[in-house]
């Protein structure tokens, strides 16, 4: 009798031992993905901090310029400009007249 007690003891324990050892595991699996997923963000936020608005060729400060009604930026120190995704297609719908206007107030002349 306290033979059959205790197998059936030690058969709960095992049965348990292995659900909770699974608990645990896919509560550290789902915390390290919350780790990964906040350290991803964070290097996002601090890449952007360091070269937002910043030029890609010399690293100076770029500034925004309204333009026939776009806003491009340019670099302050080499005149390198950055288009906003969208913003050169938005360019080649206007008119001739007014995409000329455009590029000649691009290159300011
Ligand atoms: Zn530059």
């Amino acid at each position: 009798m306290v033979d059959h007690d205790s197998k059936s003891e030690d058969e709960w324990f095992r049965r348990n031992e292995k659900e909770l050892i699974e608990t645990a595991r896919a509560a550290r699996l789902k915390r390290e993905q919350e780790r990964a997923a906040k350290e991803k963000a964070e290097e996002t936020r601090r890449l952007k901090d360091l070269h937002f608005m910043k030029c890609p060729k010399c690293g100076h400060d770029m500034k925004e310029e309204p333009l026939e009604g776009l806003s491009i930026d340019r670099c302050t120190h080499c005149e390198g400009i950055f288009f906003d995704a969208g913003e050169l297609e938005q360019v080649f719908r206007q008119q001739a007249e007014q995409r000329r206007s455009f590029f000649r107030k691009l290159v300011r002349l």
